[in-house]
């Protein structure tokens, strides 16, 4: 069956480049497209209309967490002082022995609800660095059902993080657990890559880079060569984790990693903020940027959780300039991808001082073609014959376009995910006049508002003093809740 989007600015890929259209033409038949560009003459089963809207490639997200727990960034408006900015270990490290499995129900609400709300806000392809292990027929199950397509994998570690009574961090380390979830890990992408009709793909993902032994990491990455898989760690994420890496390994984290053999075209580092370019690690010595860049590893960027805790790399523009494979996540919520545009192409301005600096074009491709590298895609993220047909079409006319000259420009500075309105994956419409085509919307957010109370309940069950979450964050005005 072919399907003509017609009328609609096209955002085309000539195989060097994204091109626009005005008034152009989008053409796919099933999964593949056909034509991408300037005007279609030709027969079509279908035609849409997407006149005053952009049609875009689909976003790669490459910073999901779809266990998507309270601990971990739910709470992430304040940080504990002592922690300085390290706020998923000041919040979600439990009192040893306290933390109870969530109810099936609550994690399976939870994981459908990120899932949903990561695809109607404009991603295409989720890279989830943070599933819960566990019921992964399920994990499989769900992404057939939505039609999203996600490389995912259980993450794993030797060492847990746990608050003492006193409220101090620890690591608990223990090699033999992490062999096990390595082993687990490897077993998930064994089971269930290219499951899904394809759309589920493996990727092995170390948790934290601090909080894996330098063996578990050396282990992860021969296991994903193996595999001829990517692998994931979150590294240069704050600053307890910079200071634990050079007193255990003597040298950064992106240098450590490195000189490990982990770092390589096929490796995705979250976040990457705390590296020698970074002012607050007082660094001078060596250059990340560049090893990342001769490495040719990719950096999940997430500037809008980052300056929600003041924090940001430095620069976006420095890492591009200097041949760093730059891609966009969302981390936390609101998984808004054209909120992160906005937010990667302001923070480079201002952390630069350089009102040239964080392009439309760099921060656009970043979300588009940077994703597609340690997947080694060159069917996503893109627009051209023979391409997946992963496809946003987005309404201009509602953010204001019509006053700017570059609709490119338009969406970067005025886009959110509210003005998506159609989302395509695999050819398939899976959002569609802002609606979820395939599932109950309502019901999904009534399951999930459910689980997340649940979750809400039960922080001072594990938390080190047994604060309830009013206490730790307390809300903006005073709250009169009907429960
Ligand atoms: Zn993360």
């Amino acid at each position: 069956m072919t399907t003509h989007i017609e009328g609609g600015w096209v955002v085309a890929f000539n195989g060097t480049t994204h091109e626009v259209y005005e008034q152009g033409s989008l053409v796919f038949e099933g999964d593949k497209i056909t034509h991408a560009g300037p005007a279609y003459t030709g027969p079509a089963d279908t035609t849409i209309s997407a006149k005053g809207k952009l049609v875009s490639p689909g976003f790669i997200n490459t910073h999901v967490h779809t266990a998507g727990n309270a601990g971990d960034y739910l709470l992430l408006d304040m940080a504990r002082n002592d922690y300085r900015t390290a706020n998923y270990m000041s919040f979600a490290a439990p009192l040893k022995g306290t933390m109870t499995p969530p109810p099936a129900a609550a994690v399976a609400a939870l994981r459908t609800f990120t899932f949903l709300h990561a695809m109607r806000n404009g991603t295409t392809t989720i890279i989830d660095v943070g599933g819960l292990r566990g019921d992964y027929d399920g994990y499989a199950r769900l992404v057939d059902d939505l039609g999203v397509r996600v490389y995912g994998g259980p993450p794993f570690r030797d060492r847990d993080t746990y608050m003492d009574a006193q409220g101090r961090l620890t690591y608990d380390e223990n090699v033999a657990v992490g062999r096990e979830r390595l082993e687990e890990a490897v077993d998930f992408v064994k089971n269930y890559d290219k499951s899904a009709q394809g759309r589920l793909r493996g990727l092995l993902n170390a948790a934290q880079v601090e909080t894996c032994t330098e063996r578990l990491l050396r282990e992860g990455k021969d296991a994903a060569r193996q595999l001829d898989v990517p692998i994931h760690t979150h590294a240069g994420g704050n600053l307890v984790e910079f200071q634990r890496i050079m007193d255990e390994h003597r040298t950064t984290p992106i240098r450590f990693l490195a000189d490990i053999g982990f770092l390589d075209e096929r490796t995705l580092i979250g976040h990457g903020v705390f590296t020698t370019a970074h002012p607050w690690t007082h660094y001078p010595f060596g250059d990340d940027v560049k090893t990342l860049a001769e490495r040719g590893a990719t950096i999940g960027h997430c500037p809008y959780k980052y300056a929600k805790m003041a924090m940001t790399l430095h620069s976006f523009q420095r890492y591009v300039n200097a041949g760093v494979t730059v891609a966009i996540g969302t981390d936390t919520y609101p998984m808004d991808m054209l909120g992160e545009l906005r937010w990667a192409s302001i923070l480079a301005k201002t952390t630069d001082g350089n009102y040239q600096a964080g392009q439309p074009r760099d921060v656009f491709n970043a979300a588009t073609l940077g994703g597609c590298r340690f997947i080694e895609r060159d069917d996503l993220g893109r627009l051209a014959p023979g391409a997946r047909a992963d496809i946003l079409v987005i309404d201009l006319d509602r953010l204001g376009s019509l006053v700017y000259h570059d609709p490119i420009k338009a969406l970067i500075d005025a886009g959110s995910g509210r003005d998506i309105d159609t989302v395509i994956v695999d050819g398939k419409t899976l959002v569609q006049g802002g609606r979820l085509t395939r599932v109950d919307e309502e019901a999904v957010y009534a399951r999930a508002r459910e689980a997340v109370r649940h979750y809400w309940d039960a922080v001072p069950k594990w938390r080190w003093d047994g604060a309830a979450v009013e206490r730790i964050i307390p809300p903006a005005f005073p709250v009169h809740r009907r429960h």
